[in-house]
């Protein structure tokens, strides 16, 4: 019998369920994790009321199953890009409230109304046509309203916006007004001078409700890196994504703020198949790699289709027993493979392509430098295609 390798005690039996519950791949997300995470969220912004991002799949976590997760944790807000993550949510069956960031069609008016979606809205003319459907449908609706203060994605320009504000004080009736928001372009960049201005400025264009001597709606624009970074800019409400995840923004944001963060992610396959490649030889699509010696090469049931990207061939590394060892050749759609060396392996042992075994770690921002990429994209990247598998959840 072959020892099992790589961790010891409790820990490797845990591991060893968690390889029993996939046949394949699988993106194993541990709750704990994600709970961890939201703590310290609560605890860098006491007091604030949260808007959780599970916007693209919640960072490519699994939408429903950790808005559930989060909803019941007691956050304010989900919070989604588009009102068709929002959709899922409220078939999933859940209440709580839930914003939609960013843009929409008119034509999608409707399904925010009826499914209890609050609004975002970015101009005088959006607010008019929602006015019209909250009147038709007889009903007060929520909506936020978003000032652009340097980011130049949506919202009503910093210097305009008291318009919009105005219009939606008299639209009162039908509009529910909740909050005001904007967004930071550098709060994770090591010089903060454009992020201190930007929150000058999203202050100063609220400021109208007190010269109205109107009670101001909620305000909010820290995203993790400025919850993180900028205590000053957390106001009514924050919106944190990423670190809920366990990442930092950037590596910046790491440096900075030694705050630790638990990544709730892995990424694991298990061996497909093993042959001995001999000296010579190439291996995979274009022969882009060729074994200088005989080795072991195994095979992985993973490729750019679930979200490795291609642009680690010849580059990423993998976890197997603890140890780190390379991808070879072109990572293909499906499948990519790995050379072991003399090292030993067996068809169904796991590998793991972004998380821990043993001493070794391989994190999401690794493959995200690799890649010349971000974090964010690297875990958004990981398809539908691989199962999500969801550990320690609370009792
Ligand atoms: C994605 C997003 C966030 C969260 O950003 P993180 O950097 O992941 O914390 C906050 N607000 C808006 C409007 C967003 O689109």
């Amino acid at each position: 019998m072959r020892k099992q390798s790589g961790t010891t005690g409790t820990r490797g039996k845990a591991e060893k369920n968690i390889a029993d519950l996939y046949h394949r791949s699988a993106a194993v997300v541990d709750l704990a994790c994600i709970s961890r995470n939201l703590q310290v969220v609560r605890k860098k912004a006491p007091g604030r009321k949260i808007i959780a991002m599970v916007k693209a799949n919640a960072y490519g976590h699994g939408l429903i199953r950790i808005a559930q997760h989060l909803a019941s944790a007691g956050v304010d807000y989900l919070g989604t890009a588009f009102v068709e993550e929002a959709l899922e949510l409220r078939k999933a069956g859940l209440t709580v409230p839930i914003i939609t960031s960013g843009p929409f069609s008119k034509f999608q008016i409707g399904l925010f109304i009826e499914n209890d979606i609050d609004l975002t809205i970015s101009s005088v003319d959006a607010l008019h046509y929602i006015r019209e459907a909250a009147e038709f449908y007889k009903k007060r609706v929520n909506i936020h309203l978003k000032v652009d203060t340097g980011m130049m994605r949506i919202g009503i320009r910093h210097t305009n916006a008291h318009k919009l504000f105005a219009a939606a004080l008299q639209a009162e009736k039908y509009l529910n007004l909740i909050s005001i928001f904007s967004h930071f372009a550098t709060a994770d960049h090591e010089d903060l001078e454009f992020a201190e201005l930007q929150l000058e400025r999203f202050l100063e264009a609220t400021r109208f409700f007190d010269h109205e001597h109107r009670p101001s709606p909620l305000l909010q624009i820290a995203n993790s890196a400025a919850l993180l970074r900028m205590e000053e800019s957390q106001l009514d409400m924050v919106r944190p994504g990423i670190m809920l995840y366990g990442y930092h923004p950037s590596p910046f944001s790491q440096a900075k703020t030694k705050v630790k963060l638990y990544p709730a992610l892995s990424l694991r396959a298990k061996i497909m198949y093993f042959k001995v490649v001999l000296a010579g030889s190439s291996v995979g699509y274009g022969r882009t790699w060729t074994a200088t010696k005989n080795c072991r090469v195994v095979t992985i049931p993973v490729g750019y289709g679930d979200g490795y990207a291609r642009g680690l061939s010849n580059k990423g590394q993998v976890l197997l027993c603890g140890k780190r060892y390379s991808v070879v050749g072109s990572i293909c759609m499906d499948q990519t493979m790995i050379q072991i060396g003399d090292g030993e392996a067996y068809i169904g042992d796991e590998v793991q392509l972004i998380g821990t075994q043993g001493n070794e770690t391989i994190t999401a921002e690794e493959l995200a430098k690799q890649l010349g990429t971000i974090t964010y994209e690297v875990l958004t990247n990981i398809s539908t295609r691989v199962p999500r598998i969801y550990i320690n959840e609370p009792q």
